[in-house]
């Protein structure tokens, strides 16, 4: 499902530089990456969803070479192939529950608002237990609350795969559970592939491989 190899991306006018030899993660599987905060985990995310644009080597996500896509190219695969929990939710706080799932397809005017959709955002909703506050506002939620609508907004388009940018931070035992849980189930009933970035060692349980970042990460000199 995920194919990266030399890969190698530098921030303008910053030190920090990512470089990746390779990576393989097959179709279905469930994958943690573990390491420090800052140490890349984010900027690896956004570099496979296509949201940053790689410096040299290739990224390949099912059929899509992402690495090889323009900007336009590289919006519409993430849109249509990605689900992507973001690590500050990045939610719209003056929309509610339930506009905030569907704002991808409110955004993205190449994606159609059916009723369909509307169903199932509402449906991934009401299994996250958010299905009394579909009307609320999002700055009027918990931060467990906000994450599991994170959540549903990223499993919306039915994406075949997640990327989930510490999807556990700042939650409670319960809350890390439930959301990491509905991620599974997700990933088990679609035949999806789950990517978790998280520097929570707690939260490995689950997971059929865990990755140490550090030791993908391949610092070399030139
Ligand atoms: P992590 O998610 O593992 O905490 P990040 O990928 O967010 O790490 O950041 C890795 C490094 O890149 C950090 O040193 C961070 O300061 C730097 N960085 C992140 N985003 C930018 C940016 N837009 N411009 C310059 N440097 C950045
Ligand atoms: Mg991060």
């Amino acid at each position: 499902m995920i194919e990266i190899t030399q890969l190698k991306f530098d921030y303008p006018k910053s030190d920090f530089r990512l470089r990746i030899d390779g990576l393989t993660i097959q179709e279905g599987e469930k994958v943690a990456i573990v390491g420090p905060s800052g140490s890349g985990k984010t900027t690896l995310l956004n570099l496979i969803a296509g949201i940053t644009a790689t410096d040299s080597g290739k990224i390949k996500v099912g059929q899509f070479e992402v690495s090889k896509l323009d900007d336009s190219a590289r919006r519409d695969f993430r849109s249509s192939q990605i689900g992507m929990v973001f690590q500050q939710f990045e939610l719209i706080e003056y929309l509610s529950v339930l506009e905030n799932i569907l704002l991808p397809f409110l955004v993205n005017q190449s994606m159609q608002l059916s009723q369909d959709v509307k169903q199932r955002a509402e449906s991934a909703a009401r299994s996250m237990g958010l299905g009394d506050k579909l009307r609320r506002k999002s700055r009027r939620l918990s931060q467990g609350e906000q994450q599991r609508v994170a959540i549903c907004r990223a499993l919306v388009n039915e994406p075949k795969l997640i990327l989930a940018d510490e999807p556990t931070g700042n939650l409670d035992p319960k809350n890390k559970r439930l959301s990491l849980d509905l991620l599974f189930e997700y990933c088990d009933q679609h035949r999806a592939t789950l990517v978790v970035v998280t520097h929570d060692t707690t939260v490995l349980d689950g997971f059929e491989r865990t990755i140490d970042f550090e030791t993908l990460v391949a610092m070399k000199d030139s």
